[in-house]
């Protein structure tokens, strides 16, 4: 297949970690990933470690940390806490979204109290979206506070059979839901935790071949693709317990393209899946003269050491893949050439939703 010119792609659900726990990640390091990885706009989550994004002050650090520091454009999300509800109206125009956490993962945000929910699911305004991170019965208590709510939601990293069987069930009942699946989902099960030790250590964690079945025979099912980024240095996935998260940045769209290739998905539907469809659910805004290059049938091996994350490692290490990125051009800049950034300076933009 010849060269193929494709939108610059979008990841609704990153975890740069800056500010707070900058080791790990940071604003450049993190948007570095992106841009190398095809991404030119990324939406990025609230629960950063030592400082979460969840009063107007930490927002406003936040954008001061992402100030200058930018490879390509991010889009940042507010955090929902048991009693911030009264900050909304102060942040909505600057976020892409309310991050609502039902289960327990990376940070200290979950919230418990059946009321409570109820109460911010009715606070974040029905046109901005709210993202939930509810696995297994806690997404079907979130799916039977829709009716009640009069509100749409965003089901974030779908990873089990009986999940994305709920999510299709709903949606063909006419409930206002949506939902992303991570690629580290659509390719690892618990069979590879032996062989990966910390590195498989993610939340939602990697379940059965049958769970990744069901998501593959719901592909129609599934409104868009995520990365959940969320790296922690080597040092700290060796340690026991290891930390919730694997880095995706760089790898997402390779293993999307081998999907293609196995003739998983069309590439119509990639770019429907990692293009149109965050783009129209979370308002992003245009980027004139914006666009990547793909080789879609090269192949090559995932090599961590050629990685731009900051944290250096990935549970695809040594994975023959299809699709090598040959160029990434950002408002009318190339940024990326034959896979290797090209630029000492970032291009990149503080993104605001669309109004
Ligand atoms: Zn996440």
């Amino acid at each position: 297949m010849p060269i193929v010119r494709l939108p610059g792609l979008i990841d609704p659900h990153v975890h740069l970690r800056d500010p707070g726990a900058t080791h790990k990640e940071d604003f450049k390091s993190g948007t570095r990933a992106a841009i190398a990885g095809g991404f030119t706009l990324l939406l990025d989550m609230p629960n950063n470690p030592g400082d979460p994004t969840t009063s107007p002050a930490a927002l406003a650090r936040k954008k001061d940390a992402a100030d200058g520091r930018l490879f390509c454009d991010v889009g940042l999300y507010y955090g929902a806490t048991s009693d911030n509800t009264d900050t909304y109206n102060e942040v909505l125009h600057g976020v892409f979204g309310l991050k609502l956490y039902l289960d327990h993962t990376t940070g200290d945000l979950k919230i418990d109290r059946l009321e409570t929910i109820r109460e911010i699911m009715l606070a974040w305004p029905p046109h901005k979206p709210l993202c939930v991170h509810a696995e297994d019965r806690t997404l079907a208590m979130v799916l039977g506070l829709l009716p009640s709510v009069g509100r749409g939601v965003h089901i974030c990293h779908v990873s089990q059979k009986v999940e994305i069987e709920l999510i299709r069930d709903a949606k063909e009942r006419g409930l206002p839901v949506t939902c992303e699946v991570a690629p580290h989902h659509l390719h690892l099960t618990e069979d590879d935790l032996p062989r990966l030790g910390g590195h498989g250590v993610m939340k939602p964690p990697l379940y059965r071949a049958r769970d990744i079945d069901a998501l593959w025979a719901n592909i129609a099912v599934i409104d868009m693709i995520a990365t959940d980024h969320a790296p922690h240095t080597l040092e700290e996935k060796m340690s026991d317990p290891a930390p919730f998260g694997v880095p995706g940045l760089e790898t997402s769209l390779p293993l999307m393209l081998t999907a293609v290739h196995a003739g998983k998905l069309t590439l119509d539907r990639l770019v429907e899946m990692m293009y149109s469809a965050p783009a129209a659910i979370f308002r992003t805004p245009e980027q004139p003269d914006t666009f990547i290059v793909i080789d879609p049938t090269a192949t090559r091996v995932i090599d961590s050491r050629a990685l731009e994350t900051k944290c250096g490692w990935t549970p695809f290490d040594g994975m023959e893949v299809r699709g090598s990125l040959v160029s990434v051009v950002l408002r009318g800049q190339e940024i990326v050439r034959n896979g290797k950034i090209t630029s000492e300076r970032g291009l990149g933009r503080a993104a605001l939703p669309l109004a």
